[in-house]
């Protein structure tokens, strides 16, 4: 990964045009310079140049950023004013330490494969002590005053029981593991799972301790489609939380406990349903493991390169457009809900997917109706939301009116991230849309009885 003096050049490479003042969230609601793109970039510039210290101002500036890259598709100079900003809260951190309650949770839960499903197993019984539920909603707000969390912040409730629990529990996923490829078995169940596509489902931390309905989803529309999956229960926490708050060290900790956990199977592809994992895992972190010897290199450039977002998975090589699938679902098509889509950051600016998520609302048998700046970020840029929950909504608002204005029945995005903000943003508004994982629109259709077959 690259240091902030590695930047140097790119920073060199502003002009100043302020072409991504325009479209940065941050300058749209606080309209001072500094917090806009180039104004972090002239700061990023001039600290290198020693005009300025690391500050209490200019970290706070690194800091307000939702790392949404909005600035980086604008910028006609190609500054990535995003990697620059994470350059410099990784200088940030090394010179300074982090917090420590953020150092703590990073480095003692968040990067142990024990400690982690522990803690969040004892947030999850001691929640409804701390918070009470919220009527007709699927969240939470807190009864006492809590540490970061706002009192008006609509929490998610912690599953009963997480995800990955509940698939090693079922022993789901470790059939089609357990069978070598060429193995000519003459069961023909085993035969048939062998003849598969071999996917590795990757969670997530928001999938597997709040959102587990979105894993159950994705693991049923990947057999739908007719894919083998095979889901490692070793998995971690991608990194990205640690890589955002400049953790460089425990982020490459995480990464490489995945490739661990992933390399033990023969798999055709690794999926997610978290763009912002998804970006991580396909992109971010051959960045990040760069400077790590060539067999480390190697490894995470295979692993890479076998991750796709679900919604390019189904749609691009598991061709949901062409199977069984579609055919039963077109035949929802005339009672359809009205759907709206938003574009996670991660996914479109991040892994340049639009299209695809799309095509499976309009699969799934609903009508899409486009919302005005689909792709305008939700506000929740990873622990912003936590650390600047006032900025965070103050962002949201746009996104929320915007929902609204569609008078959609549904919201459906692809990040469960995104799912939460967008959750708390309407409910803050007074709408009830439902906010939903294009892939659980996908999945209801299979559940519910279909119309027209009855
Ligand atoms: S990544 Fe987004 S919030 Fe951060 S500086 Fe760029 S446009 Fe602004
Ligand atoms: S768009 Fe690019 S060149 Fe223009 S001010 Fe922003 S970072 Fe600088």
């Amino acid at each position: 990964m690259r240091t902030l003096k590695q930047f140097t050049d790119e920073i060199n490479k502003c002009v100043l045009c302020g072409t991504c003042r325009s479209v940065c969230p941050t300058f749209g609601v606080v309209n001072r310079e500094p917090a806009s793109a180039r104004g972090k970039v002239a700061l990023c510039g001039a600290f290198l140049n020693k005009e300025i210290g690391l500050s209490d101002g200019f970290i706070k500036q690194m800091n307000e950023c939702v790392q949404c890259m909005a600035c980086r598709t604008a910028c006609p100079n190609d500054v990535n004013v995003p990697d620059i900003i994470l350059a410099a809260r990784a200088k940030i951190a090394k010179e300074k330490g982090l917090p420590f309650a953020k150092s703590f949770i990073l480095k003692n839960i968040l990067d142990s494969e024990r400690l982690m499903p522990t803690a969040m197993k004892f947030a999850s019984k001691l929640q409804g002590l701390l918070f009470k539920g919220v009527p007709e909603e699927s969240g939470l707000h807190r009864r006492f005053s809590l540490p970061l969390i706002d009192e008006r912040r609509l929490v998610p409730p912690l599953a009963d029981r997480f995800f990955l629990e509940e698939q090693r529990a079922r022993g789901k996923g470790e059939i089609a593991s357990a069978l070598p490829r060429n193995d000519i078995t003459p069961n023909p169940e085993l035969r048939t799972l062998n003849s598969k596509p071999r996917v590795g489902f990757f969670a997530g931390c928001l999938i597997n301790y709040m959102l587990p309905n979105i894993g159950e989803a994705s693991l049923k529309v990947l057999e739908k489609a007719g894919a083998s999956v095979i889901i490692p229960y070793d998995q971690h926490c991608c990194g990205m939380p640690a890589l955002g708050m400049g953790d460089v060290e425990t982020a490459k900790s995480l990464v490489i406990k995945n490739l661990e956990a992933f390399e033990q199977y023969d798999m055709d592809y690794i999926t997610t349903a978290c763009a912002t994992c998804g970006d991580g895992l396909k992109r971010r972190f051959k960045e990040l493991l760069s400077d790590e010897g060539e067999d480390v290199r190697k490894r995470v450039e295979r692993f890479a390169g076998k991750v796709r977002d679900i919604t390019e998975l189904l749609v691009n090589e598991l061709r949901i457009q062409n199977s069984e699938f579609n055919r039963k679902s077109k035949i929802v098509n005339s009672k359809s809900e009205i759907v709206t889509y938003h574009d996670p950051c991660h996914l479109r600016r991040g892994q340049g997917i639009a299209d695809v998520p799309r095509e499976i609302i309009e699969i799934s048998g609903a009508k899409l109706k486009e919302m005005s700046h689909p792709c305008r970020c939700c506000g929740l840029g990873g622990t912003f939301n936590i650390t600047n929950y006032d900025f965070s909504m103050a962002i949201n608002r746009d996104k929320a009116e915007d929902i609204k204005n569609t008078g959609a029945d549904i919201v459906a995005t692809a990040c469960p991230g995104c799912i939460i903000q967008m959750k708390d943003g309407l409910h803050q508004l007074g709408a009830d849309t439902k906010v939903v994982h294009v892939v659980e629109l996908l999945a209801s259709h299979l559940t519910s009885p279909l119309r027209g077959e009855d």
